[in-house]
Protein backbone atom coordinates (compact mmCIF):
# COMPACT_ATOMS: atom_id res chain seq x y z
CA UNK A 1 0.00 0.00 0.00
CA UNK A 2 1.02 3.83 -0.60
CA UNK A 3 -0.67 6.22 1.29
CA UNK A 4 0.60 8.72 -1.32
CA UNK A 5 -1.69 7.80 -3.83
CA UNK A 6 -4.96 6.57 -2.16
CA UNK A 7 -7.90 8.07 -3.52
CA UNK A 8 -9.93 7.93 -0.73
CA UNK A 9 -12.41 10.69 -0.16
CA UNK A 10 -13.17 12.71 2.62
CA UNK A 11 -14.92 10.30 4.86
CA UNK A 12 -14.03 7.27 3.36
CA UNK A 13 -11.56 4.95 5.48
CA UNK A 14 -10.03 2.37 3.04
CA UNK A 15 -10.76 2.46 -0.83
CA UNK A 16 -11.97 -1.27 -0.70
CA UNK A 17 -13.58 -2.87 2.46
CA UNK A 18 -13.09 -7.20 2.46
CA UNK A 19 -14.93 -8.70 5.34
CA UNK A 20 -13.50 -11.89 6.15
CA UNK A 21 -9.68 -12.69 6.12
CA UNK A 22 -10.87 -16.63 5.36
CA UNK A 23 -9.22 -17.72 2.09
CA UNK A 24 -11.38 -15.80 0.08
CA UNK A 25 -10.79 -12.55 1.98
CA UNK A 26 -6.88 -13.11 2.56
CA UNK A 27 -5.88 -13.55 -1.51
CA UNK A 28 -8.27 -10.78 -2.54
CA UNK A 29 -6.75 -8.47 0.10
CA UNK A 30 -3.57 -9.27 -1.08
CA UNK A 31 -4.09 -8.84 -4.83
CA UNK A 32 -5.76 -5.42 -3.97
CA UNK A 33 -3.16 -4.35 -1.76
CA UNK A 34 -0.08 -5.33 -4.14
CA UNK A 35 -1.85 -3.08 -6.83
CA UNK A 36 -1.99 -0.06 -4.58
CA UNK A 37 -4.87 0.34 -3.10
CA UNK A 38 -5.85 0.84 0.45
CA UNK A 39 -7.51 -2.10 1.61
CA UNK A 40 -9.01 -2.41 5.02
CA UNK A 41 -9.58 -6.35 6.15
CA UNK A 42 -12.17 -7.09 8.69
CA UNK A 43 -12.22 -10.61 10.33
CA UNK A 44 -13.97 -11.31 13.25
CA UNK A 45 -11.68 -13.95 15.02
CA UNK A 46 -8.24 -13.84 15.84
CA UNK A 47 -5.18 -15.51 14.00
CA UNK A 48 -3.91 -18.28 14.62
CA UNK A 49 -7.73 -19.47 14.94
CA UNK A 50 -9.46 -23.11 14.08
CA UNK A 51 -11.93 -23.58 10.80
CA UNK A 52 -13.44 -26.99 10.76
CA UNK A 53 -12.64 -28.38 7.05
CA UNK A 54 -10.77 -31.44 5.48
CA UNK A 55 -7.34 -29.26 5.17
CA UNK A 56 -6.81 -30.60 1.79
CA UNK A 57 -6.39 -29.37 -1.60
CA UNK A 58 -6.01 -30.59 -5.02
CA UNK A 59 -3.90 -29.32 -7.67
CA UNK A 60 -6.42 -26.93 -8.83
CA UNK A 61 -6.15 -25.65 -5.18
CA UNK A 62 -2.39 -25.25 -5.33
CA UNK A 63 -2.30 -23.62 -8.41
CA UNK A 64 -4.43 -20.82 -7.00
CA UNK A 65 -1.05 -20.37 -3.96
CA UNK A 66 1.12 -20.71 -6.50
CA UNK A 67 -0.30 -17.84 -7.95
CA UNK A 68 -0.40 -15.70 -4.80
CA UNK A 69 3.35 -16.43 -4.69
CA UNK A 70 3.07 -18.71 -1.71
CA UNK A 71 6.10 -21.06 -1.48
CA UNK A 72 4.08 -24.75 -1.84
CA UNK A 73 7.29 -26.55 -1.50
CA UNK A 74 7.47 -29.56 1.18
CA UNK A 75 10.91 -27.35 2.76
CA UNK A 76 8.03 -24.80 3.33
CA UNK A 77 5.64 -26.91 5.58
CA UNK A 78 4.03 -27.93 3.03
CA UNK A 79 2.71 -31.74 2.75
CA UNK A 80 2.47 -32.89 -0.95
CA UNK A 81 0.34 -35.77 -2.36
CA UNK A 82 0.49 -37.52 -5.89
CA UNK A 83 -3.20 -38.28 -6.06
CA UNK A 84 -6.39 -39.41 -5.19
CA UNK A 85 -7.34 -43.23 -3.96
CA UNK A 86 -10.48 -43.83 -4.72
CA UNK A 87 -12.30 -46.90 -2.18
CA UNK A 88 -15.90 -48.02 -3.13
CA UNK A 89 -17.65 -50.98 -5.24
CA UNK A 90 -15.15 -53.44 -3.47
CA UNK A 91 -12.25 -51.57 -5.64
CA UNK A 92 -9.22 -49.86 -4.41
CA UNK A 93 -7.65 -47.07 -6.70
CA UNK A 94 -4.99 -44.50 -6.50
CA UNK A 95 -5.21 -42.65 -9.62
CA UNK A 96 -2.05 -39.92 -9.59
CA UNK A 97 -2.88 -36.22 -10.47
CA UNK A 98 -3.04 -35.48 -14.02
CA UNK A 99 0.11 -33.66 -15.59
CA UNK A 100 -1.12 -30.18 -17.27
CA UNK A 101 0.47 -27.21 -18.34
CA UNK A 102 -2.44 -25.55 -16.29
CA UNK A 103 -2.17 -27.46 -12.86
CA UNK A 104 1.24 -28.41 -10.35
CA UNK A 105 1.22 -32.39 -10.42
CA UNK A 106 0.37 -32.30 -6.93
CA UNK A 107 -2.27 -31.55 -4.06
CA UNK A 108 -1.22 -30.18 -0.67
CA UNK A 109 -2.51 -30.91 2.77
CA UNK A 110 -2.30 -28.44 5.82
CA UNK A 111 -4.22 -27.45 8.89
CA UNK A 112 -6.48 -24.57 8.26
CA UNK A 113 -4.63 -23.19 11.90
CA UNK A 114 -1.94 -22.99 10.16
CA UNK A 115 -2.95 -22.31 6.37
CA UNK A 116 -5.31 -19.15 7.00
CA UNK A 117 -2.82 -17.49 9.31
CA UNK A 118 -0.32 -17.96 6.57
CA UNK A 119 -2.54 -16.42 4.23
CA UNK A 120 -3.48 -13.63 6.49
CA UNK A 121 -0.20 -12.77 7.26
CA UNK A 122 0.65 -12.82 3.31
CA UNK A 123 -1.99 -10.08 2.82
CA UNK A 124 -1.19 -8.25 6.09
CA UNK A 125 3.02 -8.13 4.73
CA UNK A 126 1.46 -6.96 1.45
CA UNK A 127 -0.10 -3.71 2.90
CA UNK A 128 -4.05 -4.43 3.23
CA UNK A 129 -4.87 -3.19 7.01
CA UNK A 130 -5.90 -6.25 9.16
CA UNK A 131 -8.37 -5.72 12.23
CA UNK A 132 -9.02 -9.28 14.15
CA UNK A 133 -11.80 -9.40 16.53
CA UNK A 134 -13.81 -7.21 14.63
CA UNK A 135 -17.39 -8.48 13.50
CA UNK A 136 -19.07 -6.74 10.96
CA UNK A 137 -23.05 -6.54 11.84
CA UNK A 138 -24.19 -5.24 8.58
CA UNK A 139 -23.83 -3.20 5.33
CA UNK A 140 -24.21 0.46 5.87
CA UNK A 141 -25.87 2.01 2.69
CA UNK A 142 -26.95 5.20 0.66
CA UNK A 143 -30.47 6.06 1.57
CA UNK A 144 -30.82 7.46 -2.12
CA UNK A 145 -29.47 4.63 -4.16
CA UNK A 146 -29.37 1.63 -1.68
CA UNK A 147 -25.97 1.05 -2.56
CA UNK A 148 -23.17 0.01 -0.49
CA UNK A 149 -20.85 2.77 1.51
CA UNK A 150 -19.74 1.08 4.09
CA UNK A 151 -20.29 -1.56 6.99
CA UNK A 152 -21.02 -1.52 10.55
CA UNK A 153 -19.18 -3.48 13.02
CA UNK A 154 -18.37 -4.81 16.55
CA UNK A 155 -14.82 -4.28 17.47
CA UNK A 156 -12.39 -5.61 20.55
CA UNK A 157 -13.19 -7.55 23.88
CA UNK A 158 -16.28 -5.14 24.61
CA UNK A 159 -18.05 -5.34 20.68
CA UNK A 160 -17.84 -1.75 20.73
CA UNK A 161 -19.95 -0.68 17.81
CA UNK A 162 -17.71 1.07 15.05
CA UNK A 163 -18.17 1.92 11.00
CA UNK A 164 -15.99 1.65 8.17
CA UNK A 165 -16.46 3.59 4.85
CA UNK A 166 -15.38 2.72 1.66
CA UNK A 167 -16.73 2.81 -1.83
CA UNK A 168 -16.80 -0.68 -2.90
CA UNK A 169 -16.56 -3.73 -0.41
CA UNK A 170 -16.22 -7.47 -0.90
CA UNK A 171 -18.29 -10.07 1.26
CA UNK A 172 -16.00 -12.56 2.10
CA UNK A 173 -17.75 -13.90 5.07
CA UNK A 174 -18.04 -17.91 4.01
CA UNK A 175 -21.14 -19.85 4.31
CA UNK A 176 -23.31 -17.49 7.08
CA UNK A 177 -22.89 -15.09 4.28
CA UNK A 178 -24.25 -11.60 6.76
CA UNK A 179 -23.32 -9.11 4.73
CA UNK A 180 -25.26 -10.40 1.53
CA UNK A 181 -28.31 -11.18 3.92
CA UNK A 182 -28.11 -7.83 5.07
CA UNK A 183 -28.40 -6.03 1.68
CA UNK A 184 -31.34 -8.72 1.00
CA UNK A 185 -29.11 -11.18 -0.86
CA UNK A 186 -30.43 -14.72 -0.89
CA UNK A 187 -29.24 -17.99 -1.63
CA UNK A 188 -30.92 -19.85 -4.03
CA UNK A 189 -32.19 -23.59 -2.71
CA UNK A 190 -32.84 -25.20 -6.22
CA UNK A 191 -28.28 -25.21 -6.23
CA UNK A 192 -26.94 -27.77 -4.23
CA UNK A 193 -25.75 -27.91 -0.42
CA UNK A 194 -23.61 -29.90 1.29
CA UNK A 195 -23.02 -30.47 4.61
CA UNK A 196 -19.78 -31.97 6.03
CA UNK A 197 -18.45 -33.38 9.28
CA UNK A 198 -15.09 -33.79 10.31
CA UNK A 199 -12.75 -34.41 13.00
CA UNK A 200 -8.99 -35.63 14.07
CA UNK A 201 -7.48 -38.77 14.76
CA UNK A 202 -4.08 -40.00 16.15
CA UNK A 203 -3.27 -42.75 13.76
CA UNK A 204 -0.56 -45.06 12.10
CA UNK A 205 -2.05 -43.70 8.22
CA UNK A 206 -0.83 -40.24 9.33
CA UNK A 207 1.87 -40.21 6.37
CA UNK A 208 0.18 -40.44 2.77
CA UNK A 209 1.28 -40.06 -0.27
CA UNK A 210 -2.46 -39.93 -1.55
CA UNK A 211 -5.88 -38.60 -0.39
CA UNK A 212 -8.30 -40.95 0.35
CA UNK A 213 -11.74 -40.74 -0.11
CA UNK A 214 -14.63 -43.29 -0.04
CA UNK A 215 -17.32 -43.37 -2.04
CA UNK A 216 -19.92 -45.93 -0.16
CA UNK A 217 -21.49 -44.10 2.80
CA UNK A 218 -23.93 -46.34 4.22
CA UNK A 219 -27.11 -45.02 6.48
CA UNK A 220 -27.66 -47.64 8.54
CA UNK A 221 -29.86 -45.94 11.58
CA UNK A 222 -32.89 -48.26 10.50
CA UNK A 223 -31.35 -51.20 10.05
CA UNK A 224 -34.18 -52.81 7.34
CA UNK A 225 -33.20 -50.34 5.30
CA UNK A 226 -29.81 -49.46 4.82
CA UNK A 227 -29.88 -46.32 2.48
CA UNK A 228 -26.38 -45.61 0.08
CA UNK A 229 -25.94 -41.79 0.57
CA UNK A 230 -24.84 -39.58 -2.14
CA UNK A 231 -21.59 -37.91 -0.82
CA UNK A 232 -18.22 -39.79 0.33
CA UNK A 233 -16.27 -39.87 3.48
CA UNK A 234 -12.29 -39.06 3.35
CA UNK A 235 -9.03 -39.59 5.80
CA UNK A 236 -6.88 -37.09 4.81
CA UNK A 237 -2.90 -37.88 6.51
CA UNK A 238 -1.80 -34.90 8.31
CA UNK A 239 1.64 -36.39 8.62
CA UNK A 240 2.22 -35.21 11.98
CA UNK A 241 1.44 -38.64 13.84
CA UNK A 242 -2.56 -37.44 13.12
CA UNK A 243 -5.49 -37.84 9.96
CA UNK A 244 -8.00 -35.38 9.50
CA UNK A 245 -11.48 -38.05 9.12
CA UNK A 246 -14.85 -36.52 7.54
CA UNK A 247 -17.65 -37.10 5.58
CA UNK A 248 -19.60 -34.53 3.24
CA UNK A 249 -23.26 -35.34 2.22
CA UNK A 250 -25.54 -33.81 -0.62
CA UNK A 251 -28.54 -31.48 -0.28
CA UNK A 252 -30.01 -33.63 -3.65
CA UNK A 253 -30.97 -36.62 -1.32
CA UNK A 254 -34.10 -37.26 1.01
CA UNK A 255 -31.69 -38.31 3.79
CA UNK A 256 -30.57 -34.01 3.44
CA UNK A 257 -31.28 -32.35 6.48
CA UNK A 258 -32.73 -35.69 8.87
CA UNK A 259 -29.35 -37.50 9.19
CA UNK A 260 -27.64 -37.40 11.96
CA UNK A 261 -24.04 -36.56 10.21
CA UNK A 262 -21.94 -36.98 13.85
CA UNK A 263 -23.56 -40.81 14.46
CA UNK A 264 -23.33 -41.47 10.69
CA UNK A 265 -19.17 -40.41 10.82
CA UNK A 266 -19.27 -43.00 14.07
CA UNK A 267 -20.69 -45.77 12.71
CA UNK A 268 -18.62 -45.47 9.57
CA UNK A 269 -15.71 -45.31 11.09
CA UNK A 270 -16.70 -48.23 13.60
CA UNK A 271 -16.85 -50.01 10.73
CA UNK A 272 -13.10 -49.04 9.34
CA UNK A 273 -10.18 -51.51 10.51
CA UNK A 274 -9.21 -51.93 13.72
CA UNK A 275 -5.77 -50.87 13.38
CA UNK A 276 -6.38 -47.70 11.66
CA UNK A 277 -6.82 -46.25 14.99
CA UNK A 278 -9.93 -44.57 14.16
CA UNK A 279 -11.79 -45.09 17.27
CA UNK A 280 -12.58 -43.07 20.30
CA UNK A 281 -9.96 -43.37 22.57
CA UNK A 282 -7.62 -41.76 19.43
CA UNK A 283 -9.76 -39.10 18.89
CA UNK A 284 -7.89 -35.33 18.93
CA UNK A 285 -10.83 -33.09 19.13
CA UNK A 286 -14.30 -33.01 18.97
CA UNK A 287 -16.48 -33.15 15.76
CA UNK A 288 -17.17 -30.32 13.91
CA UNK A 289 -19.45 -29.40 10.97
CA UNK A 290 -20.73 -26.83 8.82
CA UNK A 291 -22.48 -26.46 5.71
CA UNK A 292 -20.97 -26.28 1.86
CA UNK A 293 -22.94 -23.96 -0.52
CA UNK A 294 -22.68 -25.08 -3.83
CA UNK A 295 -22.80 -23.94 -7.45
CA UNK A 296 -23.67 -20.53 -7.16
CA UNK A 297 -26.01 -20.36 -4.77
CA UNK A 298 -25.77 -16.91 -3.86
CA UNK A 299 -26.11 -13.99 -6.82
CA UNK A 300 -25.52 -11.87 -8.39
CA UNK A 301 -22.22 -12.10 -7.40
CA UNK A 302 -22.18 -7.99 -8.18
CA UNK A 303 -24.70 -5.89 -7.11
CA UNK A 304 -24.97 -2.35 -5.24
CA UNK A 305 -20.72 -1.86 -4.76
CA UNK A 306 -21.24 -5.41 -3.16
CA UNK A 307 -19.08 -8.74 -4.27
CA UNK A 308 -19.69 -11.75 -3.41
CA UNK A 309 -16.40 -14.14 -2.72
CA UNK A 310 -15.61 -17.64 -1.67
CA UNK A 311 -18.22 -19.64 -0.08
CA UNK A 312 -20.37 -16.14 0.29
CA UNK A 313 -21.42 -16.80 -3.40
CA UNK A 314 -21.87 -20.56 -2.96
CA UNK A 315 -18.50 -21.26 -4.77
CA UNK A 316 -18.16 -24.67 -3.45
CA UNK A 317 -17.66 -27.48 -6.30
CA UNK A 318 -21.22 -29.06 -6.82
CA UNK A 319 -18.70 -32.42 -7.80
CA UNK A 320 -16.20 -32.63 -5.12
CA UNK A 321 -16.97 -30.26 -2.28
CA UNK A 322 -13.44 -29.00 -2.73
CA UNK A 323 -13.76 -24.62 -1.77
CA UNK A 324 -10.54 -23.34 -0.67
CA UNK A 325 -9.16 -22.88 -4.05
CA UNK A 326 -12.25 -21.87 -5.52
CA UNK A 327 -12.57 -19.11 -2.82
CA UNK A 328 -9.02 -17.74 -3.86
CA UNK A 329 -9.97 -18.11 -7.76
CA UNK A 330 -13.07 -15.93 -7.24
CA UNK A 331 -10.99 -13.69 -5.44
CA UNK A 332 -8.59 -13.08 -7.77
CA UNK A 333 -11.12 -12.34 -10.32
CA UNK A 334 -13.01 -10.09 -8.05
CA UNK A 335 -9.66 -8.09 -7.52
CA UNK A 336 -9.10 -7.89 -10.99
CA UNK A 337 -12.91 -6.13 -11.45
CA UNK A 338 -11.73 -3.90 -8.39
CA UNK A 339 -8.40 -2.63 -9.45
CA UNK A 340 -9.85 -1.53 -12.91
CA UNK A 341 -13.20 -0.31 -11.26
CA UNK A 342 -11.09 1.77 -9.41
CA UNK A 343 -9.01 3.18 -11.90
CA UNK A 344 -11.83 5.03 -13.40
CA UNK A 345 -14.14 7.87 -12.19
CA UNK A 346 -17.46 6.58 -9.93
CA UNK A 347 -20.14 6.28 -12.68
CA UNK A 348 -21.02 4.09 -15.31
CA UNK A 349 -17.33 3.31 -16.27
CA UNK A 350 -16.63 2.10 -12.82
CA UNK A 351 -19.88 0.07 -13.16
CA UNK A 352 -19.07 -1.52 -16.30
CA UNK A 353 -15.69 -3.08 -14.67
CA UNK A 354 -17.18 -4.06 -11.57
CA UNK A 355 -19.91 -6.00 -13.78
CA UNK A 356 -17.20 -7.76 -15.23
CA UNK A 357 -16.65 -9.87 -11.93
CA UNK A 358 -20.04 -12.15 -12.63
CA UNK A 359 -18.83 -12.63 -16.27
CA UNK A 360 -15.67 -13.41 -15.35
CA UNK A 361 -16.91 -15.90 -12.87
CA UNK A 362 -19.36 -17.56 -15.30
CA UNK A 363 -16.72 -17.93 -17.86
CA UNK A 364 -14.16 -19.56 -16.10
CA UNK A 365 -16.61 -21.80 -13.83
CA UNK A 366 -20.44 -21.50 -14.95
CA UNK A 367 -20.83 -24.49 -17.33
CA UNK A 368 -18.69 -26.38 -14.95
CA UNK A 369 -20.71 -25.63 -12.17
CA UNK A 370 -24.20 -26.42 -14.23
CA UNK A 371 -23.16 -29.34 -14.65
CA UNK A 372 -21.81 -30.37 -11.06
CA UNK A 373 -25.10 -29.22 -10.35
CA UNK A 374 -26.96 -31.59 -12.74
CA UNK A 375 -24.56 -34.68 -11.56
CA UNK A 376 -25.10 -33.78 -7.71
CA UNK A 377 -28.85 -34.06 -8.53
CA UNK A 378 -27.92 -37.27 -9.96
CA UNK A 379 -26.27 -39.01 -7.73
CA UNK A 380 -28.98 -37.90 -4.65
CA UNK A 381 -31.05 -40.59 -6.59
CA UNK A 382 -29.53 -43.66 -4.93
CA UNK A 383 -30.12 -45.67 -7.54
CA UNK A 384 -28.07 -44.26 -9.92
CA UNK A 385 -25.04 -44.05 -6.91
CA UNK A 386 -25.59 -47.38 -6.70
CA UNK A 387 -24.93 -48.05 -10.40
CA UNK A 388 -22.25 -46.19 -10.31
CA UNK A 389 -20.08 -47.51 -7.94
CA UNK A 390 -21.03 -50.83 -9.12
CA UNK A 391 -19.80 -50.74 -12.75
CA UNK A 392 -17.81 -47.43 -12.61
CA UNK A 393 -15.51 -47.85 -10.18
CA UNK A 394 -14.28 -50.96 -11.35
CA UNK A 395 -12.79 -49.51 -14.69
CA UNK A 396 -9.66 -47.47 -14.36
CA UNK A 397 -9.93 -45.63 -17.71
CA UNK A 398 -13.50 -44.41 -17.02
CA UNK A 399 -11.94 -43.19 -13.05
CA UNK A 400 -9.40 -41.26 -14.71
CA UNK A 401 -12.21 -39.28 -16.58
CA UNK A 402 -13.74 -38.90 -13.74
CA UNK A 403 -10.98 -37.87 -11.27
CA UNK A 404 -10.56 -34.59 -14.00
CA UNK A 405 -14.07 -33.90 -13.89
CA UNK A 406 -14.60 -34.09 -10.32
CA UNK A 407 -11.74 -32.21 -9.19
CA UNK A 408 -11.58 -29.76 -12.08
CA UNK A 409 -8.69 -30.48 -13.66
CA UNK A 410 -8.72 -30.60 -17.24
CA UNK A 411 -6.56 -28.23 -19.40
CA UNK A 412 -9.13 -26.88 -22.30
CA UNK A 413 -6.53 -25.56 -24.20
CA UNK A 414 -3.79 -28.40 -24.55
CA UNK A 415 -5.00 -31.51 -22.72
CA UNK A 416 -5.68 -35.08 -23.85
CA UNK A 417 -8.57 -36.71 -25.22
CA UNK A 418 -10.60 -36.44 -21.65
CA UNK A 419 -9.70 -33.03 -21.46
CA UNK A 420 -11.27 -32.78 -24.78
CA UNK A 421 -14.25 -34.33 -23.23
CA UNK A 422 -14.59 -32.68 -20.70
CA UNK A 423 -14.44 -29.26 -21.92
CA UNK A 424 -16.76 -30.29 -24.70
CA UNK A 425 -19.22 -31.40 -21.91
CA UNK A 426 -19.08 -27.83 -20.86
CA UNK A 427 -19.48 -25.87 -23.20
CA UNK A 428 -22.43 -27.73 -24.13
CA UNK A 429 -24.31 -26.95 -20.66
CA UNK A 430 -25.34 -23.25 -20.60
CA UNK A 431 -23.28 -21.31 -17.30
CA UNK A 432 -25.00 -20.83 -14.73
C1 LIG B 1 -16.12 -30.28 7.21
C2 LIG B 1 -15.63 -29.50 6.02
C3 LIG B 1 -14.58 -30.00 5.28
C4 LIG B 1 -14.09 -29.29 4.16
N1 LIG B 1 -13.01 -29.80 3.52
C5 LIG B 1 -12.46 -29.10 2.50
C6 LIG B 1 -11.24 -29.54 1.91
O1 LIG B 1 -10.64 -30.55 2.30
N2 LIG B 1 -10.74 -28.81 0.86
C7 LIG B 1 -11.36 -27.68 0.40
O2 LIG B 1 -10.86 -27.07 -0.56
N3 LIG B 1 -12.50 -27.22 0.97
C8 LIG B 1 -13.05 -27.88 2.02
N4 LIG B 1 -14.18 -27.40 2.65
C9 LIG B 1 -14.75 -26.12 2.18
C10 LIG B 1 -13.92 -24.92 2.66
O3 LIG B 1 -13.73 -25.01 4.06
C11 LIG B 1 -14.59 -23.58 2.31
O4 LIG B 1 -15.11 -23.63 1.01
C12 LIG B 1 -13.59 -22.41 2.43
O5 LIG B 1 -13.18 -22.25 3.77
C13 LIG B 1 -14.22 -21.12 1.92
O6 LIG B 1 -13.36 -20.02 2.16
P1 LIG B 1 -13.97 -18.56 2.44
O7 LIG B 1 -12.80 -17.66 2.64
O8 LIG B 1 -14.97 -18.24 1.43
O9 LIG B 1 -14.78 -18.72 3.81
P2 LIG B 1 -14.25 -19.08 5.27
O10 LIG B 1 -13.08 -19.98 5.21
O11 LIG B 1 -15.44 -19.53 6.04
O12 LIG B 1 -13.74 -17.70 5.87
C14 LIG B 1 -14.65 -16.70 6.26
C15 LIG B 1 -13.92 -15.76 7.21
O13 LIG B 1 -14.78 -14.67 7.53
C16 LIG B 1 -14.83 -14.48 8.93
N5 LIG B 1 -16.15 -13.92 9.22
C17 LIG B 1 -17.35 -14.56 9.17
N6 LIG B 1 -18.33 -13.72 9.47
C18 LIG B 1 -17.75 -12.52 9.73
C19 LIG B 1 -18.26 -11.25 10.11
N7 LIG B 1 -19.57 -11.07 10.29
N8 LIG B 1 -17.39 -10.24 10.31
C20 LIG B 1 -16.05 -10.42 10.11
N9 LIG B 1 -15.52 -11.61 9.76
C21 LIG B 1 -16.37 -12.64 9.56
C22 LIG B 1 -14.59 -15.86 9.51
O14 LIG B 1 -14.09 -15.81 10.83
C23 LIG B 1 -13.56 -16.43 8.53
O15 LIG B 1 -12.25 -16.09 8.88
C24 LIG B 1 -14.71 -28.08 3.77
C25 LIG B 1 -15.78 -27.57 4.51
C26 LIG B 1 -16.24 -28.27 5.63
C27 LIG B 1 -17.38 -27.71 6.42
Amino acid sequence: MSASISRRKAGEDAEVIVVGAGPAGATAATYLARAGLDVLLLEKSTFPREKVCGDGLTPRGVKQLIDLGIDTREEAGWLHNRGLRVVGGGVTLELDWPDLATFPPYGVVRPRQDFDELLARTAQRTGARLLEQTTVTGAITDERTGRIVGVSARAGAEKAPVSYRAPIVLACDGVSARLALSMGIDKNDTRPMGVAVRRYYTSPRSKDDYLESHLELWDRSDPAEPKLLPGYGWIFGMGDGTVNVGLGILSTSKAYGSTDYRALLRSWLDGTPEEWGLREANAAGKIGGAALPMGFNRTPHYSSGLLLVGDAGGMVNPFNGEGIGYAMESARLAAECVIQALARPEGPARERALAGYPLALRQSLGSYYRLGNIFSRLIGNPAVMRVATKYGLPRTTLMKLVLKLLAGLYDPRDGDAFDRVITAATRLTPSA
